[in-house]
């Protein structure tokens, strides 16, 4: 769709943390791949079964190379969330009923399949607190492996702040206390280097639409289930081949182009909060600005309720109040809660993220836009109180 004023693309796509559009050549290869990839994966006793395996093998390399990991510990899933619930099953069923060590900021997937474990009584959770930058205590969590947790999850970047945390040292404390850990890279694949993640960490997630691939699919790389275990009982049913193959390339593109990719995003995402400040002084930078993906802008405007932005603008720019599972529920963002935001900082709250197909024109477009429409409420709402 073209806006036939500005002749830019409408409306203009800044939600890259809640999913990013499929690239092109992607689109391509899945179009091709779900007209031959028609066979099914397991019936390898004819040409068409055996095409659907071959690709699911090139992927399962894609993904390997990807998270510098063996093939054999790649395992396919419908996505993230799917990864999550099966990365703590496994852990389970080898911990048996364990203490659990995990951030309080963690996305909604991975704190309600943790709080389903705890109503079972399989697992006892430590919440983990952060700071205002939304960052994670090391002493904290040490403190947690000194107290008995076996396990720990940790998301690799945060989906709503953008905020980094230090899997590396995490990995090291891990090691030293014998504790299995759970990596979610679903928002820093494609941003970071998975390379040094891949083999050292007990289970990683991915998930297909934050890379530009497709929705419906994602990994699980772990060492601890068999190999092939997405075909003998580990995901019931009939692999989706074409998603799978394609999730495969968009990996495969996200490592060959990471660095320009980042290079393109973060220049995007520097003219966004650049033009942001100029335009509207009060405007706060969240999130922790030394350890914060590339292509992240988390803003709070005091006195310019977001859904009331959101609400004026939506249809020309794609932005959003909070995380894609809990902006639909309206509720109050767990993660603001956590860094223990001022009221007027939670409501003014934005989530921004640059991407791949932006332009600086778009990013210029939605400068005016939030700029102008915040401008506007703050505004009403001068003239309101001294009226
Ligand atoms: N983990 C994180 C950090 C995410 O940002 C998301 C999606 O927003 C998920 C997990 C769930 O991903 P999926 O949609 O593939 O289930």
């Amino acid at each position: 769709m073209t806006d036939r004023h500005s002749g830019l693309r409408a409306p203009i796509y800044l939600d890259h943390h809640a999913t990013t559009p499929m690239d092109p050549r992607v689109i391509a290869a899945m179009t091709e791949a779900l007209c031959s990839l028609y066979g099914n994966p397991n019936s390898v006793q004819h040409a068409q079964g055996r095409a659907a395996a071959a690709a699911m093998e090139r992927a399962r390399q894609d993904i390997a190379l990807f998270t510098g990991s063996d093939p054999r510990h790649v395992h396919f899933t419908t996505g993230a969330s799917d990864a999550i619930q099966k990365a703590l099953a496994s852990a389970l069923s080898d911990l048996g009923s364990c203490r659990a060590a995990a951030m309080s900021v963690e996305h909604p997937a991975m704190i309600r399949a943790l709080n389903r474990h705890a109503q079972a009584g399989d697992i006892e959770i430590d919440w983990l607190e952060v700071d205002g930058q939304a960052q994670l205590s090391l002493a904290c969590l040490t403190r947690a492996l000194n107290e008995g947790a076996t396990l720990v999850c940790l998301m690799m970047a945060n989906n709503e702040v953008g905020t980094i945390y230090p899997v590396e040292a995490v990995m090291d404390l891990c090691e030293a206390h014998g504790a299995r850990l759970v990596v979610d890279a679903t928002q820093a694949a494609g941003r970071l280097d998975l390379g040094p993640i891949g083999e050292r960490a007990d289970y990683l997630i991915l998930s297909g639409h934050k890379i530009y691939g497709p929705k419906g699919v994602g990994a699980l790389v772990t060492r601890h289930l068999p190999s092939g275990a997405d075909g003998e009982g580990f995901a019931d049913g009939t692999p989706n081949a074409p998603a799978i193959s394609s999730f495969g390339l968009a990996a495969r593109i996200a490592m060959n182009e990471r660095l320009a990719d980042v290079a393109h995003a973060k220049a995007l995402r520097d003219r966004l909060e650049a033009g942001l400040k100029a335009a509207l002084p009060g405007v706060i930078i969240n999130g922790d600005l030394t350890a914060r993906l590339p292509h992240s802008l988390h803003v709070s405007i005091p006195g310019a309720v977001n859904e009331a932005i959101v609400a004026r603008i939506g249809d020309q720019v794609a932005i959003s109040t909070g995380a894609a599972c809990a902006s639909g529920a309206q509720e109050p963002s767990h993660v603001l809660r956590a860094m223990a935001l001022a009221e007027p900082l939670v409501d003014g709250a934005l989530r921004l993220s640059t991407g791949r197909f932006n332009t600086e024109q778009e990013i210029d477009a939605a400068v005016m836009l939030i700029a102008k429409t915040a401008n506007d409420i703050l505004g009403v709402r001068m003239t309101e109180q001294t009226g």
